[in-house]
């Protein structure tokens, strides 16, 4: 009895060992195809260009000047951090999606980063919202929004999964960011200041930096940390801001979440869906 209990003891000390061998192995591979601390590449897309003003028709402030900026402020940051960073465009010049795609799926070791801002007739409609599609994007798309979201001013939409062309045609990890809605004044008046900008390019390197973090490190309502969402469009999957939370308790939240789901549908999402293919 003696001895068999020190034979288990001794053979789950072997599992133990083989188990750490094996995590260890893991964690130094997952390391040298992309972690923290292996030189990586950054694919910078800067959404619309040249004809392609994006946006919706009599929008004021034009997307694709807001994205080029924050784009190449996003280089800067990037490149000053020892990242070897790539831009689908670097001046004002339509680049077809699947020229985008092409250029990104050129890289190994790398990560793709869409800037966006978003679009509707509704007025009223703000906030961030950050998008991704394959399961391997998730922690970039979260540890981007937990940033990008946290330093804004501004509603947090959510970590969204949608099949946009870019996201959907990239084998690398692959990320969309709605930087805010250039037709609420308000966040327009935002975008328009470099300032702000500066600022949203900042945290989107953040959130680049950090993105193996996600899941371990960050407990907040800002990221999804879920392997399991679904693709949903309409559906807020990250959780709201914690005010907002605290506001919509027991049933209420239920009711909460209902309209706030559908005002979305209503306002935002499909009219800037068919206007703006890639947000
Ligand atoms: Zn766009």
């Amino acid at each position: 009895m003696r001895r068999n209990s020190r034979r288990i003891a001794s053979s789950a000390a072997g599992l133990l060992l083989t188990f750490l061998a094996c995590t260890s192995d893991a964690a130094k591979s997952s390391r040298s195809s992309g972690g923290d601390d292996s030189p990586i590449t950054v694919v910078i897309d800067a959404g619309h260009g040249g004809h392609d003003r994006g946006g919706i028709p009599g929008q004021r402030v034009a997307e694709k000047d807001m994205t080029l900026d924050v784009a190449l402020r996003l280089r800067n940051i990037l490149s000053a951090s020892g990242y070897n960073v790539v831009m689908t465009r670097s001046s004002d010049v339509y680049v077809p999606l699947a020229g985008r795609v092409v250029i990104a799926n050129s890289y190994r070791n790398a990560v793709f980063v869409c800037i966006h801002f978003n679009a509707t007739p509704r007025s009223g409609a703000s906030g961030i919202e950050t998008y991704f599609y394959s399961r391997d994007s998730l922690p970039l798309a979260s540890a981007i929004h937990y940033y990008v979201a946290g330093g804004a001013p501004t509603e947090n939409r959510g970590v969204r999964r949608r099949g946009y062309y870019v996201l959907r045609k990239t084998n690398i990890p692959a990320v969309l960011v709605e930087c805010g809605f250039l037709t609420n004044p308000t966040e327009a008046a935002y975008a328009q200041a470099g300032s702000y900008r500066q600022k949203l390019a900042e945290e989107i390197a953040a959130g680049v930096r950090r993105r193996n973090a996600v899941g371990s490190g960050f407990s907040t309502t800002r990221v999804a940390t879920a392997e399991s969402i679904p693709m949903q469009p309409y559906i807020d999957q990250t959780k709201v801001t914690s005010s907002k939370k605290s506001r919509s308790k027991g049933s209420h939240k239920k009711s909460a979440r209902k309209k706030k789901s559908s005002s979305k549908r209503s306002g935002s999402e499909a009219p800037a869906r068919s206007s703006d293919p890639e947000g």
